[in-house]
């Protein structure tokens, strides 16, 4: 081991002792059982998922979706405060504009969404792109 993954593995091993994840002699404490109780949890909230009717008047307006803190995604949901479901989306198509719900939004390219209309539009758009760049390199 070179010197500094020697200084690396020594502040992962101090790190996990710190939070109580190693003991003294680097015997695992419990890790297991933090595993076990996420799966747990996960378990239950699926579950209550799918008893939950999502009753009308637990149902939110719309949200604005974050795929992390601080970064909006290009999407607004509904969720039940009952069960924390997702139980509606919204997205606007990239190419018109044209607001969809989970419902009608069927395409999806590249990360991109977009109505059924257009997405033909821009499918047929990239093919001709791919074409061009294939003869460019030719
Ligand atoms: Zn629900
Ligand atoms: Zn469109």
């Amino acid at each position: 081991m070179s010197g500094e993954t020697r200084e690396l593995v020594d502040n992962m091993i101090k790190d996990l002792k710190k939070h109580k994840v190693l003991d003294k002699n680097c015997n695992e404490i419990n890790t297991e059982n933090i595993k076990e109780m996420h799966e747990r949890h996960e378990k239950e909230i699926e579950e209550l998922q799918e008893r939950c009717k999502h009753p009308r008047h637990m149902i939110s307006s719309w949200l604005q979706d974050y795929w992390a803190p601080g970064h909006m995604s290009d999407f607004q949901v509904k969720i039940c405060r009952k069960c924390g479901k997702e139980v509606n989306r919204m997205m606007w198509c990239q190419e018109c504009g044209k607001r969809m719900t989970s419902y009608m939004w069927k395409s999806i390219i590249g990360g991109m969404s977009y109505c059924k209309k257009c997405a033909k539009k821009v499918e047929r758009r990239n093919e001709i792109e791919q074409r061009k760049y294939e003869k460019s390199k030719k």
